[in-house]
């Protein structure tokens, strides 16, 4: 054995190395591309239209035609020109990753490349010059230069300057704005049609607000879309540039009259923070919808890598401090990923006496109430530091997710005890917990990855459960909810204060991905539990 292991070894590196040479390969191990591939499943994203009226059947078409007007401003955002690069790629399976990833960057693997040639993926993507520093951008006296909807480039001189998205991208979103009004004509709802008609005025302005509120004053449109440069994670190195994305959905009545008594809670829950009062001085908007949804088309940023289950939106500081904001549940999706996933993983790890306690309510709720607590907590330093998502820059997004996530599992806590919430609350803590294990396979690069990370580690120092020696997970219940609040207060501490440095002593003390855990999270690989869903999406899936 000891003597054979390194000659195998030696064996395997030569081959592996001399790709070129015409020596048949010993082993058939799979490239970077079809290991990444193995960690989605692929499902139909379909959603009942039968309840649809026929104008809106067909504006589907138009709206999807628009999103994925988004899908290709969101590859110039995140790589460059798609075309070339992928008609450069030899195989199937890496031009289908390449898809998926929107670039050589292995977005469920903290963005390593998974193509030869290619080097670390550029922290601002291409929302700045590659060869901008942090310090030249700070210097630069460039009055919109933090604006959401600029790019940095350098002028004939080499110096910084910026262009507005609406100039950047003009001819792709001159045709998207087209689509919008053309689907706007064929809308029943006055509500949509003012919205179409004013987003597709945005995006020949960057000026997002009018929409955004008439976006907010939707509440009976059966049809709608999600469509623009929204949120600001595709910006790794600053956190100020909105990426394109695209959601079409349909409104799901019944399940949104469910969801509909939960923001009325929000005012008094604000109040009820475990934190002391100047954290909690904002008042979250009560006009807030909660609706649920089945989505028929994700194109852009919603599409890259993992996908989202719900939205909250819009990000707009303003638009929320005087409206509030609407959450997005996506339940098809959502349904998906508890069967696809989430109970795979729960079956590996979660103790046998505790697997009873993972349900799809508890899931649902756990990622509904994390869209709601965004509204909780504070948007402003109270120190005149600015804004909490200024003063936070980069690590803005990681705290914000992380806090909606302890902030929603306070919020079942807290109505669960006033009877407004039914089962056991165990459920939520057991599934919560499982939830952890789903979303740090993510890995530790994206915002919510990150945010997980920091709450595992900091629950196992709480000891708000034990791994037996089985690798099983044990909530401890009493101890989860301590770490509950206790996680919340310190969250929302940092973010009042605008605490920069705290919060980047936290990323890096708890950030990050243990040994142990680690090898939990590759046993679920060798099981072969995809980390996230792929979709086989558009009119033909829907049959229009
Ligand atoms: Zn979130």
């Amino acid at each position: 054995m000891h003597k054979l292991f390194p000659v195998c070894f030696g064996l395997f590196i030569l081959f592996s190395a001399c790709g070129n040479t015409k020596k048949e390969p010993v082993s058939q191990e799979p490239s970077a591309a079809e290991t990444g591939l193995q960690g989605y499943v692929e499902v139909e994203l379909t959603a009942d239209l039968s309840s649809l009226e026929d104008n809106y059947k067909k504006m589907i078409p138009l709206l999807i035609a628009a999103a994925r007007e988004m899908d290709t401003l969101f590859w110039l955002q995140a790589y460059g020109m798609p075309d070339t690069f992928l008609n450069r790629l030899s195989s199937e399976a890496e031009k289908k990753y390449a898809l998926i990833n929107y670039g050589p960057w292995d977005r469920l693997n903290d963005n390593t490349p998974f193509l030869d040639g290619f080097g670390n993926k550029p922290e601002g993507a291409g929302f700045y010059p590659t060869d901008m520093t942090k310090e030249e951008f700070e210097q630069a006296a460039l009055a919109d230069k933090k604006s959401l909807y600029t790019v940095i480039r350098r002028d004939e001189n080499g110096k910084l300057k910026t262009v507005p998205y609406s100039v950047f991208y003009a001819s792709r979103l001159q045709k998207t704005a087209d689509l919008l009004l053309k689907a706007a004509e064929l809308s029943s709802d006055k509500g949509l049609t003012r919205y179409l008609t004013l987003r597709a005025e945005a995006l020949l302005n960057d000026n997002y607000l009018p929409s955004d509120l008439a976006w907010m004053d939707m509440k009976t449109n059966p049809v709608d879309i999600v469509i623009g440069p929204i949120e600001n994670y595709e910006d790794a190195l600053f956190g100020y540039k909105a990426a394109f994305e695209a959601y079409v959905l349909i409104k799901d009545m019944e399940w949104s009259k469910k969801l509909e008594k939960f923001a009325a809670f929000l005012p008094e829950l604000q109040q009820g923070l475990p934190v002391s009062a100047e954290y909690k001085r904002e008042k979250p908007g009560t006009d807030a919808d909660l609706n649920a949804y089945d989505v028929v088309y994700y194109a852009g940023d919603c599409n890259a890598g993992g996908k989202t289950i719900a939205i909250n939106l819009p990000n707009d500081e303003e638009v929320q401090l005087s409206k509030g904001t609407r959450r997005l549940q996506l339940k098809n999706t959502m349904r998906y990923k508890f069967d696809k996933i989430l109970v795979p993983i729960a079956n590996e790890l979660i103790s046998k006496e505790q697997i009873k306690h993972i349900t799809f309510d508890a899931f649902f709720s756990t990622v509904m109430f994390h869209e709601v607590a965004h509204g909780l907590g504070i948007k402003n330093t109270i120190n005149g530091k600015g804004s909490v998502r200024e003063a936070l820059k980069e690590h803005y997004s990681a705290l914000e997710e992380g806090k909606a996530d302890i902030l929603g599992l306070y919020m079942i806590t807290q109505l669960h005890r006033k009877g407004e919430i039914e089962g056991s609350l165990d459920d939520y803590y057991v599934t919560f917990l499982a939830g952890i294990f789903r979303s740090v396979r993510f890995g530790a690069a994206s915002a919510h990855g990150q945010a997980n990370m920091i709450r595992f580690n900091y629950f196992k120092e709480k000891g708000a459960f034990v791994r037996g020696n089985d690798g099983r997970y044990l909530v401890d219940f009493v101890k989860m909810e301590d770490a509950m609040n206790s996680l919340s207060e310190l969250i929302l501490t940092l973010q009042g204060n605008g605490d920069y440095e705290g919060t980047d002593r936290l990323v890096k003390e708890k950030g990050d991905i243990s040994a142990e855990l680690q090898n939990d999270l590759d046993k679920l690989k060798e099981k072969n539990i995809p980390v996230d869903l792929i979709f086989k999406q558009g009119t033909q899936v829907l049959g229009l």
